[in-house]
């Protein structure tokens, strides 16, 4: 029941998205908190619409407006389940560092989603929902709380589809479908991928094309 309650007070606070998994032993850093809880907080299709009109400065600020606002809702809900008597950790950014060589994060939010359920990883690495394509941004909390755990999804839904393949610029995404067994290097060239973005990103220019013509974004605008 408190279970229950917590993803509906989650989901009033505004997450689109809300999943339980079993995260424990991933990351050493957070075994004594081995149960997580992923958020998904989808980009409105306006912002979407500064990438298409290629203005990414407003995009941006944007889209740092959205992940501030699923960092309150993170300390809210570790907050809620603290009430509760459990243990809890909002999985900030600030705690779940990125490791900067390899780009990924401790416990990566794409694991801890798609554990929970929520979607899986498109050829374009990125997390896809079936209801707003790779629109979203993921957050986390963490915690010791007994949870019901959603059903993992393990394969790549993405069937046919190369969209983000053709779109990309500098040919990082090959057309290998992921699985669960696959590592992110199985699937993109994610050094090609950053040092195009990390240059754009200096001139105040950016590059999400994956996210803006993913099939399901796509039909998520459309709708
Ligand atoms: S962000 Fe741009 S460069 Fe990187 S994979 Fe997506 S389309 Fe390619
Ligand atoms: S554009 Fe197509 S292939 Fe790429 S992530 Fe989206 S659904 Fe998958």
């Amino acid at each position: 029941m408190a279970e229950y309650n917590l993803k509906q007070y989650l989901k009033k606070l505004g997450v689109s998205k809300v999943g339980f998994a079993d995260v424990g032993g991933i990351a050493n850093n957070f075994s004594d908190l081995p149960n997580g809880i992923s958020l998904v907080l989808k980009i409105p299709k306006k912002t979407i619409g500064y990438i298409i009109d290629e203005n990414y400065e407003q995009y941006w600020r944007s889209v740092h407006q959205i992940m501030d606002e699923l960092t309150k809702i993170s300390f809210k809900g570790e907050e809620y389940i603290k009430i509760l008597g459990y243990n809890a950790l909002a999985l900030t950014m600030n705690r779940n560092e990125c490791d900067m060589k390899k780009l990924l994060s401790i416990l990566p939010y794409k694991t801890i989603a798609t554990k929970s359920g929520l979607g899986w990883i498109g050829r374009s690495a990125l997390f896809v929902t079936s209801q707003y394509g790779s629109a979203v941004v993921l957050g986390a909390i963490l915690t010791d709380m007994p949870l019901e755990f959603d059903k993992p999804v393990t394969d790549s839904m993405c069937n046919e589809c190369v969209n983000c393949q053709d779109a990309c610029p500098v040919d990082a995404i090959n057309s290998t479908k992921w699985n669960n067994k696959l590592n992110r290097n199985d699937i993109i060239d994610i050094k090609a991928c950053s040092e195009y973005v990390i240059d754009l990103y200096k001139k105040g220019l950016g590059c999400s094309k994956c996210m803006s013509e993913c099939k399901f974004t796509l039909d998520y605008l459309n709708r």
